[in-house]
C-alpha cells in the first residue's frame, strides 16, 4: 500500500497534479494535511476547510482516495460534510488519549480507513492504546504508520525509527497492515530512500510518502518531501526482497564475524567502565563534579576526528559517544551515592 501526496494541500492545482501523478502510477492514496500541528506558533498552519472542497472533487472526478490528518472532532465533523471519510491522527494526537477518545466518538462509525502514527515518545503503550482506542468505534480499517521519535539533539535522522517498536506492534495486531512514513524519520530527502528500503526489509506494508510538486518551495517539511521524478524512482527502486529464505552459509560466517566483533566491544566497555569507577572514587576525593562540560565538548569534537579519519559516519560516532558519556555520568552518580553513603555510616559510629 503505497500513500503519497503533499505534508499540506497549498493549493488545488498542486492537488490536481499529485492526483494525476498517482493514477499514471496505478496508485489511489493521496495524502495531504489541512489543519497542520506546527512546533512554532505564526508558522503556516494549513488551509484548513478551505481546501475540502479541492479535495472531495478529486475524490468524485479521479477516484483517488483522500486522506486527512484529523486532530479535533470539529475536522472530522467538516470532513464528513465534504465526503470525506478516511483519516490519520498524527504523533501528536496519538500521545494523548483525550484527545483520540473525543476524535473516535465523532467518528460516529462513518469514517472508513483511519491511520494512526506512532506517538512522539518511543513508548509502545501509547501507540498500543491509540489503536485500541479507534477500534472501538467501527471504522473499516485501521492502518498503523510508523513515523519516528523525536529526540534532542541534532542526528543524521530527523526521528529516530528504534524499529524494533513498529516489529514489537506488529506482533501485537498481526492482522493489521503496517506503513512506514520515510519522509519524517528522515526529515531530509536524500534519506527518504534508504529507510523506504529499510521498511521493506523488514516486512512493512507500505508507505507513507510526502511528496511535493517543487519542494524546494513547500510551506511545510519543504526539506523531507519528495519532487514527482524523485517519488517515480524511489517506486522504481525499491527491492521487495522475500524474507523467507534460510540465511546462506556466505551471510551465516558474516554474522559470526558480527558476533566476534560485539563480544569485543562490550569487553572494551566493561573495561572503560572499570576505570570510570577509578576516576569517580577520585572525583569524589577531590570533591570534584561528575560532569566537565568543557572536557565533554572537547571528547566529543576529538571522537568525531576519528570517526572522520576512519571514514565512518559521523553523526552516528557521535551518538555512540553521547551514550558512553552519559552512562559514564550515570556510573560516577552512582558511585557518589554509594561513597556518600558510606561516609554517612562512619561518621555515624
Ligand atoms: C504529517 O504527516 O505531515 C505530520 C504532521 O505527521 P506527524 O504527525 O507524523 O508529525
Ligand atoms: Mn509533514
Amino acid at each position: 500500500m503505497i500513500v503519497a501526496g503533499p505534508c499540506s494541500a497549498e493549493s488545488e492545482s498542486m492537488l490536481q497534479e499529485m492526483a494525476e501523478l498517482l493514477k499514471s502510477q496505478g496508485l489511489h492514496y493521496l495524502r495531504s494535511g489541512l489543519w497542520k500541528p506546527r512546533t512554532r506558533p505564526d508558522e503556516f498552519e494549513g488551509h484548513g476547510e478551505l481546501a475540502l472542497p479541492w479535495l472531495a472533487r478529486i475524490q468524485k472526478e479521479m477516484g483517488i482516495t483522500p486522506i486527512v490528518e484529523v486532530a479535533h472532532p470539529k475536522h472530522v465533523e467538516k470532513c464528513f460534510e465534504a465526503g470525506i471519510k478516511n483519516f490519520w491522527l498524527g504523533a501528536r494526537t496519538t500521545i494523548n488519549p483525550f484527545a483520540v477518545n473525543e476524535i473516535v466518538q465523532s467518528f460516529e462509525n462513518k469514517a472508513q480507513l483511519v491511520f494512526v502514527k506512532n506517538p512522539m515518545t518511543p513508548d509502545l503503550s501509547q501507540w498500543v492504546g491509540a489503536i485500541e482506542r479507534v477500534r472501538k468505534s467501527k471504522v473499516q480499517e485501521i492502518v498503523a504508520v510508523h513515523r519516528g521519535f523525536s529526540h534532542f539533539y541534532e542526528k543524521k535522522l530527523r526521528n529516530d525509527p528504534f524499529w524494533e517498536i513498529p516489529l514489537e506492534l506488529k506482533k501485537i495486531f498481526p492482522g493489521m497492515k503496517l506503513l512506514c512514513d520515510p519522509s519524517h524519520i528522515a526529515g531530509l530527502r536524500q534519506y527518504v530512500p534508504e529507510i523506504s528500503q529499510m521498511a521493506m526489509d523488514l516486512n512493512f506494508d507500505g508507505l507513507m510518502v510526502e511528496v511535493h510538486p517543487s519542494p524546494e518551495g513547500a510551506l511545510t517539511d519543504s526539506k523531507q518531501q519528495l519532487n514527482f521524478s524523485e517519488f517515480q524512482n524511489l517506486l522504481q527502486s525499491l527491492q521487495l526482497r522475500s524474507s523467507d529464505q534460510g540465511p546462506s552459509v556466505e551471510l551465516e560466517v558474516l554474522r559470526k564475524k558480527i558476533d566476534e566483533i560485539d563480544q569485543r566491544i562490550y569487553e572494551l566497555v566493561a573495561k572503560r567502565l572499570e576505570l570510570i569507577d577509578q576516576v569517580a572514587h577520585h572525583k569524589f576525593k577531590n570533591k570534584l563534579t561528575s560532569l566537565s562540560y568543557e572536557r565533554f565538548l572537547s571528547s566529543l569534537e576529538a571522537r568525531k576526528e576519528i570517526a572522520r579519519k576512519l571514514g565512518i559516519d559521523e553523526i552516528n560516532s557521535e551518538q555512540l559517544y553521547r551514550l558512553l558519556h552519559s552512562w559514564s555520568l550515570e556510573m560516577q552518580e552512582k558511585a557518589f551515592h554509594l561513597y556518600s553513603s558510606q561516609n554517612f555510616s562512619e561518621i555515624r559510629q
